[in-house]
């Protein structure tokens, strides 16, 4: 009875000191939430986190009352009693510890409204990351319809469930969308530089990073075209789609019409263009079914299943947080514009459900990027950048699947 009780005794005090060994861990390297920013008004709301480290976020919905969760990594809250009054669609915010692990964000809404995005703002030097959240205005009707789509999730499970043999190696499956091809070469920017179009770079890049990515032995990599042909933009996100891709990777180089200008950029979806320069350049990749001929609005019926707001916006998360991902390791490896994480509105993005980025590898417009990007050693620069971020984007994610 005693040994039982001294056994007892024991285990207590070895859980109490995991408790604490654990409790102080956790406390040691939990990311600081040091300010929250909220502006706009009753129309279109921005709420900001600011964070001093690297975190992984998800939200949800909810009605009666209308309401905006945000889950996050357990976050240490160094920004006051638990909530305070909002702004614009916001009309106050509340928040905690929701489960070891977990942090919490309520938002409780003053008019119902949508997540129209959400992404991250790698802080300079010192500065915390900013998390940002857009919030839009919609009704009561779309809020409630956006609510619960279980069908849609068992969808996707099942989606998944049928993958194919390379999840069951253990390797996730990246495609890789070398941008144009046949009769659409894409930007001509480089011909007066160097004779080079669009479409050749894209391509021979393409080659080089998907051999970095296998070399890796953890991940397939799936091209759209691996040849000199055309393929429609919903075609490549097809490939995305019935592959059950986990990423996919549209790769693409720039022109413009000053030749100074250089640099690589990332771009994700977006409705609305984060800058006109973004704008116009979704506007020009935009045309390459034009140039075909082809009616952009000719969906078949998977893509118009999948074109469904809760999937959106899962997938826009993902995307925006491997984007986050790559541009930090993109800086590392190549030049990249001082606004290296941009968005818009790519056709070769939308209505997939797969989480997505498309990079600008740089201008050939400018004679250093022309140069730089012929050589198989900065498509290698790329293709490990693509690498690591890959393999801190699943790392991190795999607590959701
Ligand atoms: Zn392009």
């Amino acid at each position: 009875m005693i040994k039982s009780l001294n056994i007892l005794m024991k285990s207590i005090f070895y859980f109490l000191a995991f408790l604490f060994i654990s409790t102080t861990y956790t406390f040691a390297n939990s990311p600081e939430v040091t300010a929250v920013r909220i502006g706009g008004d009753e129309n279109k709301t921005r709420f900001v986190l600011e964070i001093n480290n690297d975190i992984t976020f998800r939200t949800l919905s909810l009605a009666n009352p209308n309401r905006v969760v945000i889950d996050l990594d357990e976050v240490i809250w160094k920004i006051g009693p638990g909530g305070a009054a909002g702004q614009g669609l916001i009309n106050n915010y509340r928040y905690g510890l929701y489960l070891p692990g977990t942090s919490r964000i309520v938002l409780d809404l003053k008019k119902p409204a949508k997540l129209s995005n959400s992404f991250v703002i790698k802080g300079k030097g010192r500065k915390a990351d900013r998390l940002v959240f857009d919030f839009e205005r919609i009704s009561q009707t779309q809020f409630i319809s956006g609510l619960s789509k279980p069908e849609l999730r068992i969808k996707r499970e099942s989606d998944r469930e049928k993958s194919t043999a390379y999840s069951k190696l253990g390797k996730k499956v990246i495609v890789l969308d070398p941008g144009h091809g046949g009769h659409d070469p894409g930007n001509l920017g480089g011909v007066k530089v160097n004779g080079i179009s669009e479409k050749n770079v894209t391509i021979s890049a393409a080659r080089n990073i998907k051999k970095i990515l296998e070399g890796s032995g953890r991940y397939k990599v799936i091209m759209t075209r691996d040849r000199d042909i055309f393929l429609k933009l919903r075609e490549r996100s097809l490939v995305a789609h019935r592959n059950n891709a986990d990423l996919f990777i549209s790769i693409h180089a720039d022109a413009f019409s000053n030749p100074s200008v250089r640099g690589a950029t990332i771009y994700t979806l977006t409705e609305k263009a984060s800058d006109r320069e973004a704008a116009l350049l979704a506007a020009r990749e935009n045309k390459s079914d034009v140039i075909a001929g082809i009616d952009i609005g000719d969906e078949d019926d998977i893509v118009q299943n999948i074109l469904i707001d809760l999937v959106k916006q899962e997938t826009m998360n993902l995307s925006n947080r491997f984007a986050g991902e790559l541009s930090a390791e993109l800086k590392k490896a190549v030049r990249v514009r001082k606004r290296s994480l941009r968005s818009a509105g790519f056709a070769v993005l939308k209505g997939i459900d797969v989480p997505s980025v498309l990079i600008e590898m740089g201008y050939l417009t400018n004679r250093q990027d022309a140069k730089l990007l012929m050589q198989k050693e900065t498509h290698e620069k790329i293709g490990r950048a693509i690498l690591k971020s890959a393999d801190k984007y699943f790392t991190k994610n795999s607590a959701f699947n």
